[in-house]
């Protein structure tokens, strides 16, 4: 019997909350944050923030949350918000009064924000100036009054409370609540965050995420990258104190919210806040700012390799970029590198329900070679094979994960809970190997593997291989039913800035698609091939945590073909 496991489990405290291990305490493996190195700084402003403004704007806001609101162990608190300086200091004012978290997608449509406030039960909303008008909605649909609709930043004319003038009441009055230290082993099952997963497969779920699995993974994360090893020689240290990362992948989501927020303050480095991407602006602000370290998801990764623009600017001080969430392969890899020459190419693997990693790129390698990495301490893997058995390495099958970081259950929701957290360990819905190196390989989410004549064809990678070609800029592929096959690849390819205009002629289109079609056919065995044809498009629909939304357009091809 196979179990797959990571090296031992590291020293996690199981007493303390997020913000007391982040603020208040020191762990073995955290390095000394010098004097003067910013925690966050806001890309728009250039402001930056440091220990003591974050630490007593979070007590702050807390007082006055308790004292105006009477918030404590039961509340649950909604933050509905692109990405900000006092994300942060709304999270951890929550946590040091016991309540929970519910990060929230501020893009969201009034009927969803509804959906995640209602399966949540937050009585309170946090809401970024932009998001004030659904968030008011939404409040009155979901029976919370509006003096409960906090907005982050003063906005003319507005009735809302803001969170400066919180902050500001709360440090003036006395302290109005007694900070509860929990029992040892309390971390465990103590909620800290309802976060939703991202959607990609159906309606998002809510995940309840303990402190300890969030404190978990910051430390597997730290010692997985050897962040205190003296021995690694600096060009290959990764993460080093005073190094500068973004934050343009949105707090709301788990990855960007455990491993872009709380790892990197954790590994005293400076976060520079970007609220919205753009990618002309993303570039201007890595020159500006000397980021060192990108924390991105594969489509960044497709712009950076392959947008015009970014020869204009010198990319040089880059030392890592750092891909998850969605299948980064090896082709977009190689093109990163050969962009980004200084950079390592890393790419790690993990889901809400694990409250982000389970597998990293190991130490010292620089490049990616299309695995997600070796498993973190204190995880173990298992791979359920198609017919239930365990399967060994280089077995295809089911991944099956367990460790410290797990999240405890979907909040509300017994029957999909029943079937993803069995006895400690989560069924992933995703298909992997590993190789006899302990590394692991996702070949896509089993639900989306194409089925021709009984074959399984699994998107991403002809989608990684299609990013090879000169004329595609992005691509998703997709399943056509057929009455032969069962069903048959087709691709939507962005075509590239060199062909737009030749693909308008509709005789050269044709001409472009062939040679797309052949590229796969040439390499690819011949079930993989896309019989389904090729359809240009003008974007890939993706979802903010940076996934392929395939079901959108699957729809949209049954849709043109029914017409
Ligand atoms: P939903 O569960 O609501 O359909 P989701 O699964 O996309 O949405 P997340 O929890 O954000 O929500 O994403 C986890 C999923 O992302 C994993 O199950 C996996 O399919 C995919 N994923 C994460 N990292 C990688 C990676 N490095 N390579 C391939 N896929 C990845
Ligand atoms: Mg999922």
């Amino acid at each position: 019997m196979t179990i797959f496991r990571g090296p031992p489990t590291p020293y996690i405290p199981d007493d303390l909350t997020i913000p007391q291990f982040i603020l208040d305490s020191h762990h073995p493996t955290r390095p000394v944050r010098p004097h003067g190195i910013p925690w966050l700084i806001d890309d728009v402003t250039g402001t930056k923030v440091g220990f003591d403004e974050l630490r007593a704007r979070s007590n702050g806001l807390a007082n006055a949350l308790k004292i105006q609101y009477g918030i404590g162990e039961n509340d649950v608190v909604c933050v509905f918000s692109s990405n900000h300086i006092d994300y942060p200091v709304l999270v951890w004012a929550a946590h040091r009064l016991g309540a929970t978290v519910s990060t929230a997608n501020p893009s969201y449509t009034t009927d969803e924000l509804v959906y995640q406030l209602q399966i949540s039960g937050s009585s309170i909303i946090f809401a970024h100036p932009g998001s004030l008008e659904i968030a008011a909605e939404a409040a009155t649909k979901a029976g919370i009054p509006q003096d409960r609709v906090i907005v982050l930043d003063s906005v003319p004319g507005s009735p809302h409370k803001t969170v400066p003038e919180m902050v500001s009441f709360g440090l003036r009055q006395p302290v109005s609540f007694v900070e509860r230290r929990l029992e040892a082993g309390e971390a465990k099952t103590k909620l800290a965050f309802l976060c939703f997963s991202s959607g990609t497969t159906g309606k998002p779920k809510a995940v309840a995420i303990s402190h300890f699995a969030v404190i978990a993974n910051v430390v597997q994360l730290a010692v997985h990258h050897k962040i205190d090893d003296p021995t690694i020689p600096p060009e290959q240290a990764r993460f080093a104190v005073g190094d500068v990362c973004t934050a343009v992948l949105p707090f709301f989501h788990i990855y960007g919210l455990i491993v872009n927020l709380h790892f990197a303050l954790f590994c005293a480095m400076s976060i520079v806040v970007i609220p919205k991407f753009n990618f002309t602006d993303f570039l201007g602000s890595i020159v500006r700012y000397r980021i060192t370290d990108l924390m991105i998801v594969p489509p960044m990764l497709v712009l950076i390799s392959k947008h015009p623009a970014v020869k204009n600017y010198d990319l040089s001080h880059v030392k890592a970029t750092w891909s998850g969430a969605a299948p980064l392969s090896i082709e977009l890899t190689l093109q990163v590198s050969k962009v980004l020459r200084n950079a390592i190419v890393g790419q790690g693997y993990g889901m809400t329900e694990t409250a982000t990693a389970v597998t990293l790129m190991p130490v010292p390698q620089r490049l990616g070679n299309g695995s997600v990495g070796t498993l973190m301490p204190g995880c173990a893997a298992k791979v359920i094979k198609q017919d239930g058995t365990l399967g060994g390495v280089g077995d295809l099958g089911e991944l099956v994960i367990t460790g410290p970081n797990m999240a405890l259950r979907y909040h509300n929701n017994e029957q999909a809970t029943k079937e993803t957290f069995v006895d400690g360990w989560v069924h992933t819905g995703d298909e992997v190997y590993f190789d006899a190196k302990g590394e692991m390989f996702v070949v896509d989410r089993l639900k989306e593997l194409i089925k021709v004549r009984g074959f399984q064809v699994p998107p991403a990678e002809l989608e990684g291989h299609l990013l090879g070609h000169p004329y595609v800029a992005d691509v998703a592929v997709i399943p056509l039913p057929d009455d032969y096959s069962g069903e048959i690849p087709m691709a939507y390819v962005v075509p590239s800035a060199d062909i737009a205009a030749r693909v308008k002629d509709p005789k050269e289109a044709e001409k472009v698609k062939a040679e797309i079609i052949k590229y796969v056919a040439d390499n690819k065995v011949k079930y993989k091939w896309l019989a389904g044809g090729v359809e240009f498009i003008d974007v890939i629909p993706k979802n903010p945590s940076g996934k392929l939304l395939r079901r959108i357009l699957r729809d949209k091809a049954r849709a043109d073909r029914a017409v």
